[in-house]
């Protein structure tokens, strides 16, 4: 029996786009060859390509609004400099909420000056800063909208005139927002789109070609959209899984779908997290996570137990990040309602035995 899978990403993807994709690799399309051994030109793939771009942009809500979707490589990571190097002439506004804002700080540091507007470090990131300000005269406002690592989300955007950008990995695609508010989305496939391997970019046009500097062509987001996301070589099967993933939430009824169903299932481990005496959660109720709950015993002397139980119950991927310590049970997209009520179960069981 497949693992109820709480893995933080690589992430849970759906049965079915496994299948898929698994069959992909053996024959695409009953060719007689494997997607991965095909000509990233050829129409088949150029097909994909276009597809997995176009189900980006539907599904967010930015059709016809001067955006362009691209699949790139390296990463989120990358995009941490990337976005730096395209739009950062002077200044930029960063919020710190963690350990994936810290590094994109550092990136950005290199390519002009950083004002770090508000940061929860002082309680090691267990909560979103409220009430900052941002100067007005900055090229853009970075943001990261879900804490992969704390388990803390954004449920409000700063009302901000200029150009958002977002690091949007672990939760893209699992609740509603304005997206038109932001200039720049990126996010890495692996949490809830796809496998490793690439990384979806999501950028109005207007907001490029306004620094000075000269940008490597692999490095310039224009290069990339001149040429369809096919400069050079494309991850193939990545994009591949992370169009038949896009298709499977299309089918499914879309983000507004996904939400309710993303709502009911941090209401079940949230619940109990609050409801059982042995556990305790991480972050400020207020800026929890529908994504990654992070959480606690309360009594360290009940963990062998509590991981035992755990693993014997089918359950992947339930350690906390070293950074938080205790648990996080990641609950992406593909992660089935029942997958939560086998964990809490497993918590009930643990209150009832301890
Ligand atoms: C995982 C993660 C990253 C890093 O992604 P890579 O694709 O491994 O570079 C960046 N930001 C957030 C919010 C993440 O969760």
């Amino acid at each position: 029996m497949k693992k109820h899978n709480f893995s933080a990403g690589p992430c849970i993807l759906p049965e079915s786009v496994l299948e898929k994709a698994s069959q992909a690799v053996i024959d695409f399309n009953n060719n007689n060859l494997s997607l991965i051994e095909i000509s990233h030109r050829s129409k088949p793939f150029v097909d994909v390509m276009d597809k997995a771009q176009a189900l980006a942009l539907e599904l967010l809500g930015l059709e016809n609004k001067g955006y362009k979707a691209l699949f790139l490589q390296g990463g989120a990571s990358t995009q941490f400099l990337m976005s730096a190097y395209n739009l950062l002439q002077n200044k930029a506004a960063y919020l710190n909420t963690g350990t994936w804002s810290t590094k994109a700080i550092k990136e950005a540091k290199l390519f002009g000056e950083i004002i770090e507007v508000a940061s929860s470090k002082d309680r090691n990131f267990n909560y979103i800063p409220k009430g900052y300000n941002i100067p007005v005269d900055v090229d853009y406002f970075h943001c990261t909208s879900n804490n992969t690592i704390f388990g803390t989300q954004m449920k409000e955007f700063p009302a901000f005139d200029g150009v958002v950008v977002c690091d949007m990995s672990s939760d893209i695609f699992s609740r509603q927002l304005d997206f038109t508010k932001f200039g720049l989305i990126y996010a890495g496939a692996q949490k809830n789109m796809g496998p490793a391997g690439t990384t979806l970019v999501v950028v109005r046009e207007d907001i490029l070609g306004k620094v000075e500097r000269a940008i490597p062509s692999m490095l310039d987001y224009q290069v990339h959209i001149g040429k369809d996301s096919m400069f050079n070589t494309p991850p193939v099967f990545p994009v591949y899984t992370s169009m038949l993933t896009l298709e499977w939430l299309k089918e499914l009824g879309g983000i507004q779908f996904i939400e309710e169903v993303n709502n009911k299932k941090a209401k079940l481990m949230y619940e109990e997290i609050d409801r059982n005496p042995l556990f305790t959660g991480f972050a400020a109720v207020e800026d929890r996570s529908t994504m990654n709950a992070t959480f606690n015993l309360v009594d360290d002397a009940h963990k062998e137990r509590f991981d035992s139980m755990w693993k014997e119950a089918n359950i992947n991927g339930l350690n906390g990040h070293r950074s938080v310590g205790g648990y996080r049970a990641s609950m992406y997209n593909a992660l089935p309602l029942y997958s939560v009520q086998a964990l809490v179960d497993v918590m009930q069981e643990l209150e009832r035995t301890a």
